[in-house]
């Protein structure tokens, strides 16, 4: 099946062919490590992370780089206002910011390199650009000129428009050009700095990505992601400075996810909406808020509230539920009854599933066919109470692949061992009720207890050390 992928550079679906067969090679937009990460960077995490193990379903080889911004004005201002340095400040929230991801089941990237761990790589880039005339300094700092890269607007669209929305955010007399951007800003008391051929001084923001991304994926590489609110002027800007340096085309395609805004309104620290993953875990499991995020189609809007994390949950556990219990169906050897329909079922779904996510990876059509499953197995649960060990085995792991590219596979050992727990602790409940019954010489509610336990499955044995117990396999 061909894996069809919207290319905002084009802004058109196309069909995904990478440059070396069999393998992909990704960079996704890290963390500024200023704060702790939040439920909207956590959104575009988990959506590379989708695309990322949907791949590797497919056969690919991925290679995904995932850079971690631990200087710029953002990291600046924070270390200052907290009274602590840049580099402490960056290592903080880094550790933070992989312990969040990790708990959302966001596969380790390849590389996660640092900026403040390439600054000659990043100077190199800035002096190929300076040579070429597409750059150039005023007063310490290096601007990219915009006016002489010809390309310059093709991703976010409209150049005018570009160059406009440039114009307001950087405002320095000495730029020839209101549009031009800053490779390299030079040093200011109380910032960190590093000495390069135009003085000490800082990178850009820009020229970071682009240069991590060219040294770990090479000048051309398959895909590019990031949110939406990327797009202008990050993105274009890193397209500007690498295809300027190299004359070849810089990522294929660019794959950006929608907003995510929080009880209706546009997440922000002055509204005071700003939900952290760690805040948003005091409301809910960590695959709660997993399966909440990957429930909607990456390029649609999502917002975030109780009653959807509610939704969430209930559509979760209703999988879970359906593969728990088939999953604890007796075994045997041949097979029986409604099997055949079964298999067929599942085998339907896993098409169903692969024609959703070939089709620039529809998370919340895939997440329908799981329904389907979970409907057909509830469907045999009612007529039967076991399973041939052949067909067992391939519905269930059918179902686990398919969750897995969700990324809530997780959940599935971990639910099962906190049953266990549940489990074990309520036999001992009994049992410990049990005991006191025979010291007040209830032998008869005793017995009964020991009988309907039996019933169940549970075997006890007194001791003179006390009562164990066992699970008993029903015959
Ligand atoms: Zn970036």
């Amino acid at each position: 099946m061909v894996l069809m992928v919207y290319n905002t550079l084009g802004k058109r679906l196309e069909r995904f062919v990478p440059l070396r067969e069999k393998e992909v090679q990704m960079y996704v937009c890290g963390p500024t490590v200023y704060d702790y990460v939040h439920i909207g960077n956590a959104r575009a995490f988990v959506v590379a992370d989708v695309v990322r193990r949907y791949l590797e379903y497919k056969g690919f080889k991925v290679k995904l780089v995932c850079n971690v911004t631990d200087i710029d004005d953002k990291t600046i201002n924070r270390a200052n206002e907290m009274g602590t340095s840049v580099q402490q400040l960056g290592e903080f929230f880094t550790e933070a910011y992989l312990k969040d991801v990790a708990t959302l089941s966001v596969k380790e990237a390849d590389v996660s390199p640092r900026a403040t761990k390439h600054i000659p790589e990043i100077v190199d880039a800035i002096a190929v650009l300076v040579d070429k005339g597409f750059a150039y300094e005023a007063g310490g700092n290096v601007y990219f000129d915009v006016s002489k890269f010809n390309g310059y607007g093709k991703l976010s669209g409209n150049k005018a428009e570009a160059l406009q929305m440039g114009a307001r955010i950087e405002v320095d007399p000495k730029k020839r050009s209101p549009a031009d951007f800053a490779l390299w800003k030079a040093w200011k008391p109380g910032e960190p700095g590093w000495y390069s051929p135009w003085g000490k001084g800082r990178p850009g923001w820009h020229i970071e990505c682009s240069t991590m991304a060219t040294k770990y994926l090479g000048e051309t590489f398959d895909i590019h992601m990031g949110g939406k609110d990327l797009v202008f002027p990050h993105h274009e800007n890193e397209v500007a400075q690498a295809e300027a340096a190299s004359g070849k085309p810089f990522a294929r395609y660019w794959l950006h996810n929608e907003w995510l805004t929080v009880d209706g309104e546009k997440m922000s620290k002055s509204l005071g909406n700003f939900v952290t993953v760690q805040n948003a875990l005091k409301l809910c499991e960590p695959w709660v808020l997993r399966f909440f995020l990957v429930s909607a189609h990456y390029r649609s809007p999502v917002d975030f509230n109780k009653e959807a994390l509610k939704v969430a949950e209930t559509n979760l556990a209703r999988l879970l539920n359906a593969l728990e219990r088939f999953e604890s169906l007796r075994e045997t050897k041949v097979q029986g009854k409604g099997e055949e329909k079964l298999l067929s079922d599942i085998r339907g779904v896993k098409g169903r599933f692969e024609e959703a996510m070939d089709d620039d990876f529809n998370t919340a059509l895939a997440i329908s066919t799981l329904f389907d499953v979970a409907k057909s197995i509830f469907g045999y649960l009612e007529g039967s109470s076991e399973i041939s060990a052949k067909t067992k085995q391939e519905v269930s792991k059918t179902f686990r692949e398919l969750v897995s590219v969700l990324g809530i596979e997780a959940v599935l050992a971990e639910t099962r061992t906190e049953q266990v727990k549940l489990v074990e602790g309520l036999v001992q409940l009994v049992v410990d009720l049990r005991k006191e019954m025979k010291e007040r010489r209830e032998w008869e509610d005793a017995d009964k207890i020991r009988r309907r336990l039996q019933d169940i499955g549970i075997e006890l044995e007194d001791t003179p050390e006390g009562t164990r117990w066992k699970k008993t396999h029903k015959k």
